[in-house]
């Protein structure tokens, strides 16, 4: 097993505020494991509210002095650590693998995907121009310039652990905001990790903070409630975004929210069904199908409906399942013996109801406690609990549908709006579909659609706001109009 790092300073135990390392006043600690063997791995400082507290005002000190740098200077820094990044990639990697399962080809592909936002918004960070706007009076100017909006905090999940990070830290930096990153208590070794590259990178103390600790409840009570704080940037479930919301009204706080999704991928009579089963493979079962643009249901037209199955079920038997460093391995464990236990519970419901196992279906005992099988549902109707539920698991149930008015009527047939796929080859059918779709993104025919390029985000309640591309700064600055009169 693959688990020395060559560079051994990047595995912390403590959290990083105001530019150093930090224990929690309280003493304690907690266990980090490794989700394929249950293995311990180390433990970490267990900060609390406190130390929160002085992590927001290490963040306010920092702001100004980081605020007033130019642009190219805070671009510069933000490529350094993007090097630093990318000249780490198997250490970071291996951590993720150890903390979070994943396989470490698909975990060196995320710490690449992940530096790619600190690239990207160093560029953006020299491209905040304001407007000069046409007056409305003959003795007045009408400007905007844009500022960044202070201190941000970030809440942010298990399943990418670099990039969920980077994705919200790179942006704030580049528009001159500092930042208080609260990752989830499942990983925080990466995220610990960058800012140790963070520190190298030389970003100023105070400018990055990252706390660690297991009471997220109280750590987000102090990121949502301290009046310092001006923005919350969160992923993750839908619930806990909704109390957050909730939280930031008190201050009126800018929020950006990336909650969960029930993605609906729509496979026509009219696709290249052997593209169909490739973008259903990599949509559906990457990270073992932990993300929230992972293919949730997928709608196979009558007329292919059989073959689709067929064609999928054929690549599907090819994956290893397994411990994440082992050779070929495709599909890690889940996250926790809590997502296994759901996962076989929506399976079971649906057999119950009359679903059909085409392959998989059960935990993979034999590997351990926290493996789940690759698994084809046929048959699955949308009065099974899988349909309206975020699976997060190499689950992929197949509905059956006649018409493209019924395949967009099921799509939409849900509160949640992040990604959406669907596989045609008809042109007009192709804008038609991508209109209709009630999505934040729509992937046609392609089932990887994540880059540091485009506007990630959802609609309904899957969220609000953007990340990545040249939209996801504006998350982080304020437009200030100027009039100046007396001309
Ligand atoms: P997931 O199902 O992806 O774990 P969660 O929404 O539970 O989704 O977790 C995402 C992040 O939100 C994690 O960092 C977690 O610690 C944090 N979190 C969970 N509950 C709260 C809360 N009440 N206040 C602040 N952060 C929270």
């Amino acid at each position: 097993m693959q688990t020395k790092l060559s560079q051994p300073a990047l595995l912390k135990n403590q959290s990083y505020i105001n530019g150093e390392w930090v224990s929690a006043t309280s003493g304690k600690t907690f266990p980090v494991t490794n989700p394929a063997n249950g293995q311990h791995l180390i433990d970490v400082a267990d900060l609390g509210a406190d130390e929160t507290t002085q992590a927001v005002e290490a963040a306010n000190m920092a702001q100004k002095a980081w605020q007033e740098r130019t642009a190219k200077e805070r671009a510069t820094l933000l490529r350094r650590w993007n090097q630093l990044i990318l000249d780490n990639v198997e250490d970071l990697a291996t951590l993720m693998t150890l903390e979070q399962g994943k396989p470490f080809a698909e975990a060196k592909g995320e710490v690449a995907y992940g530096a790619a936002f600190i690239d990207w918004f160093a560029d953006e960070a020299r491209r905040l121009n304001g407007d000069v706007i046409p007056t409305f009076a003959k003795d007045k100017r009408v400007l905007t310039i844009k500022q960044p909006i202070g201190v941000v905090a970030a809440i942010t999940p298990w399943n990418f652990p670099i990039a969920m990070i980077t994705r919200k830290a790179g942006p704030a930096l580049a528009a001159g905001c500092t930042i208080v990153l609260k990752p989830s208590e499942e990983t925080p070794l990466c995220a610990l990790a960058l800012a140790e590259l963070a520190h190298q990178a030389g970003i100023p103390a105070g400018v990055l903070n990252v706390v660690v600790g297991k009471d997220a409840k109280a750590i987000g009570g102090v990121l949502t409630g301290h009046p310092t704080v001006r923005k919350l940037s969160f992923t993750g479930s839908t619930p806990v975004g909704k109390l957050l919301l909730s939280q930031c009204a008190q201050t009126v706080k800018r929020t950006s929210m990336e909650l969960g999704g029930n993605a609906p991928f729509i496979v026509f009579d009219d696709a290249d069904l052997d593209a169909a089963v490739e973008g259903a493979i990599a949509s559906k079962y990457r990270n073992a199908g932990q993300t929230c643009v992972c293919a949730n249901r997928i709608l196979v037209q009558e007329g292919v409906y059989d073959a689709f199955a067929e064609k999928l079920a054929k690549r599907v038997a090819t994956f290893k399942t397994g411990e994440g460093f082992s050779d070929g391995v495709t599909i890690g464990p889940l996250i926790n013996v809590a997502a296994v236990n759901k996962v076989e519970e929506l399976v079971k419901e649906a057999v119950d109801k009359g679903a059909n196992v085409l392959i998989g279906g059960s935990r993979a005992s034999s590997l351990g406690t926290q493996f789940f099988e690759p698994t084809i549902l046929t048959g699955v109707t949308e009065d099974m609990a899988i349909f309206s539920n975020e699976i997060f698991g190499p689950v992929a149930p197949l509905f059956k549908f006649s018409t493209e008015e019924e395949a967009v009527a099921m799509a939409n047939n849900t509160p949640f709006g992040l990604a959406s796929y669907f596989y045609s080859q008809n042109m007009s059918r192709a804008w038609r579909v991508s209109e209709a779709l009630e999505y934040g993104m729509v992937g046609v025919n392609e089932g990887l659609i994540s880059n540091e390029v485009a506007p990630f985000g959802g609609v309904k309640e899957s969220g609000s706001g953007r990340e990545g591309s040249e939209y996801g700064i504006d998350e982080y600055i304020e437009v200030k109009y100027l009039c100046m009169g007396g001309l």
